[in-house]
């Protein structure tokens, strides 16, 4: 679509009896902003939404879904825009903007912490930590906790505290009818499973409260960095140390290029690294002992690990994790790194279509694994490795050849495991790849919350469970 064709979707007239409907900003195809507005994380989804509201508020939300189920349009929902699957932009439709929606209050006594769907990982950060409180986040802090949290949400506290679901204690939501709902364990609480895990079937979730837990101001933390020859070595010693890493330590290995920094030496850049990333949130003054392990599994090129605030851990990875990129991730639990996983997965790697294209593979288990499968919608809780490959590009040539590889990757090590993938780490939106997220019982149980709160999947741009 063009933008032109976009234009043309909604009059003038129309949209002016929105914008004098919403507190926020309604933006048209050839508004000065329009093309900021429009773009998201993830450039390989380049489209032309026919109106994008910044909503200032929950009444704009209500006005906005019923502006768009009125007029039939597509409608996106947009919190952080850091969708792989580019689920946060519509060619032609309404995009629902949360991004205006981004306070957080902390009530530190009951270490809890209210979120406005719209807030991203750092603002959620610096208002937890000012309390020296925090819950499980991402490991890039632009990322909206908004589609985090209902996808799951796997980070640094994973092991100590669980996904970033696990800590959701309740939420409001706008649903397709346009009525606000409040979810927990006590109201709607068919509700409050599916968003723990469903991600953004069930409505527009206006505010999230989390659990908050005692971490830093000071962790122990950072990475450390191997030659790419090593990777076995790496992996296999990873490995066998994460079958007795406590809790308090939650760690991934990535391989990787190394990227021109500063503090790797110039002799290794842009050749093939291993990067061990770590964070232990024990007690401070504790953990050395714990950590010391991961500086020997090989002979570091650098190492980088060691006290660090918490809230600079969060955003550590954000320089290498910039918007405007052409990305595709895919992923797998993995139940089994035997010394033939490892082998495939070094294989696959060395591979890779361009330097920028990963493979990480992240330590789960811990309070993850304790809570069972039947209580939220993100099932898959026992496997204690997930995958996550990611092809990137920063001029997008040739990118289809690049998903080819991550895909052939991902298939070659479904084997090693359940066969399943994390909803917030797919690029795809197949029905196929929903319902290999999720184990059948769990599906038709999100399914039947679906029917009931959207009948007529007026939110479908997402991992979609279709109503019938
Ligand atoms: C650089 C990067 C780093 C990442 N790191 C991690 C990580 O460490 N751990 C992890 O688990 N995942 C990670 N992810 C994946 C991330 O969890 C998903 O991409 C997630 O969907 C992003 O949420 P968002 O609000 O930013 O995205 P959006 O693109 O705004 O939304 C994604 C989906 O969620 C829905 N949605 C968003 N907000 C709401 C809301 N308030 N109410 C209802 N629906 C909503 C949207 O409609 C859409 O379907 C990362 C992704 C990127 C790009």
């Amino acid at each position: 679509m063009t933008m032109t064709d976009a234009r043309n979707v909604v009059g003038e007239a129309t949209a002016g009896e929105l914008q004098a409907a919403v507190r926020g900003q309604v933006i048209r195809p050839g508004d000065n902003d329009y093309d900021e507005a429009r773009a998201i994380w993830n450039a390989t989804h380049d489209k032309y939404p026919a109106l994008i509201v910044r909503c200032a508020g929950t009444a704009d939300v209500i006005q906005t879904v019923e502006f768009a189920r009125s007029q039939g349009l597509p409608l996106a929902v947009r919190g952080g825009a850091h969708s792989i699957a580019g689920f946060s932009t519509s060619d032609g439709g309404v995009v629902l903007d949360l991004s205006l929606m981004n306070a957080v209050r902390v009530d530190p006594q009951a270490r809890r912490a209210v979120a406005q769907g719209g807030a991203t990982w750092a603002d959620f950060d610096h208002e937890t930590q000012a309390f020296g409180l925090a819950t499980t986040g991402g490991l890039v802090s632009t990322t909206g906790l908004g589609g985090f949290t209902l996808g799951g949400g796997i980070g640094w506290l994973l092991r100590k505290h669980g996904l970033t679901c696990d800590n959701l204690i309740s939420a409001d939501v706008v649903t397709a009818e346009g009525h606000l709902v409040h979810a927990s364990a006590e109201q709607n609480s068919d509700l409050f499973w599916a968003l723990r895990g469903g991600g953004g079937n069930f409505g527009v979730a206006t505010s999230l409260e989390y659990a908050l837990h005692r971490v830093g101001p000071t962790v122990l933390g950072g990475l450390v960095f191997f030659p790419g020859e090593a990777a076995r070595q790496v992996l296999t010693g990873w490995r066998n140390l994460t079958t007795t890493m406590p809790d308090e330590l939650t760690s991934l290995v990535d391989l990787t290029t190394a990227p021109p920094v500063p503090f790797l030496p110039e002799s290794v850049h842009g050749k093939p690294i291993v990067a061990v990333g770590a964070m232990y949130c024990g007690p401070q003054g504790s953990g050395e002992d714990v950590i010391a392990p991961l500086r020997k599994l090989a002979e570091p090129v650098a190492d980088l690990l060691g006290p660090i605030p918490y809230a600079a851990m969060q955003q550590m990875l954000d320089p290498l994790w910039q918007a405007g990129a052409q990305n595709y991730f895919t992923s797998a639990m993995i139940d089994d790194l035997s010394d033939s996983a490892i082998d495939e997965l070094i294989a696959r790697w060395s591979a890779k279509p361009t330097p920028q294209s990963e493979v990480h593979i992240h330590h789960a288990g811990g309070a993850m694994a304790r809570v069972s499968a039947a209580e939220t919608a993100f099932a898959h809780r026992t496997s204690p490795y997930l995958l996550n490959v990611i092809a990137r590009s920063v001029d997008g040539v040739g990118f289809d050849g690049y998903t080819t590889w991550a895909r052939d990757a991902r298939a070659a090590m479904a084997g090693y495991g359940p066969d399943i993938m994390y909803v917030n780490f797919t690029g795809d939106a197949g029905a196929d790849k929903v319902r290999a997220s999720y184990p059948p019982e769990t599906y038709a149980k999100l399914v039947a919350v679906k029917r009931r709160y959207d009948p007529t999947n007026l939110f479908r741009l997402n991992q979609n469970i279709a109503p019938e």
